[in-house]
């Protein structure tokens, strides 16, 4: 599937796309990782409370760090993600909350400021080619896994980051769990019959937004039967097929949204407690909705993945693999 303004190699929806080569290889390798925490061009992405530094002098650009800026030992100080390298070197992603007050407000000023990455991802939607988005999002992330895992879940014992920051080990040596970043997979789909498609609306929405239903995975299910599930459960449609259309990284805190199609009976929806409301819509209204002439029903933004099953839909280009 090729989304409308998809990002990266496979069009990905936003968040998707990053262009850095991760090098897994030089995670384990104590020494070509040091290289290249020393390398000058070294680029630090700050975060200060999950919240990555920008540059909003002209528009919303990403602000790097360089490692003169930071105290001589940060990489014992503060918690630091090796993301890679692309052709201008390496990459890392540092949070700078364990810095007192003084050093950070060194590190900010009138047009550095630290931003909410879904702000970043409304404002630079539109004119961005995503590339620094899908950094920000694999840098926010990680960083955020840093914070909730200090402690083994095995144990109880403080851990330590390895890998370049892609795991944790348990500090107890007749423990020594390793744990690693989590994702969580969400289902998100597209309900259909012929010419209608079924949207739902939560509380937590803004006013008049709907979306395609979605739910978190359970184990022991495929992504058909999470599919079928979330909507016997919160719609209480019965599901024939199912087919994938594509998935997006949702870096909120860490979730994979795997976005499908499924044929359903045309049937009214039942609402769980989930959903405020419920409908269904046809291609006709949709067409009206989604470039905001309705008035009364939106769809969500365009970063989203509930969107671009919308917009592919409506186009006609869901209906093929
Ligand atoms: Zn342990």
């Amino acid at each position: 599937v090729v989304l409308t303004g998809g990002y990266g190699k496979f069009g990905g929806p936003f968040f998707a796309g990053n262009p850095l080569d991760r090098g897994d290889g030089l995670r384990s390798n104590e020494a070509a990782l040091q290289k290249c925490l020393s390398d000058s061009r070294l680029r630090i992405i700050g975060l200060r409370d999950l919240k990555p530094l920008m540059n909003v002098a002209k528009g919303l650009d990403v602000h790097f760090i360089t490692a003169s800026e930071l105290p001589a030992d940060w990489q014992a100080r503060l918690p630091w993600v090796y993301l890679g390298a692309d052709e201008c070197g390496p990459i890392t992603a540092v949070d700078l909350d364990a810095l007192d007050q003084k050093m950070i407000d060194r590190l900010l000023s009138d047009h550095i400021k630290a931003i909410d990455l879904r702000s970043i991802a409304m404002q630079t939607s539109a004119d961005n080619d995503g590339q620094d988005a899908s950094i920000l999002a694999l840098a926010k992330a990680t960083i955020d896994w840093h914070r909730r895992h200090g402690f083994c879940a095995e144990c109880g014992g403080p851990t330590n980051s390895q890998r370049g920051g892609f795991a944790r080990q348990c500090a107890d040596a007749a423990c020594a769990a390793m744990h690693f970043p989590r994702t969580d997979p969400v289902v998100i789909m597209l309900a259909v019959h012929g010419d209608q498609c079924l949207l739902g609306r939560s509380a937590h929405f803004l006013p008049g937004v709907y979306s395609a239903l979605a739910g978190f995975m359970e184990p022991g299910e495929s992504i058909e039967e999470a599919v079928a599930r979330e909507l016997s459960e919160e719609a209480g449609l019965t599901t024939n097929s199912v087919r994938y259309f594509a998935s997006q990284p949702w870096p909120f805190p860490s979730s994979l949204m795997i976005g499908c199609v499924a044929e359903v009976d045309f049937t009214a929806p039942v609402i769980d407690d989930e959903l405020e409301d419920a409908r269904w819509f046809s291609r006709k209204d949709l067409a009206r909705i989604i470039i905001g002439e309705h008035g009364e029903v939106a769809v969500p933004t365009t970063i989203a993945i509930g969107y671009q099953l919308i917009k592919a839909w409506l186009d006609g280009h869901s209906d093929k693999n």
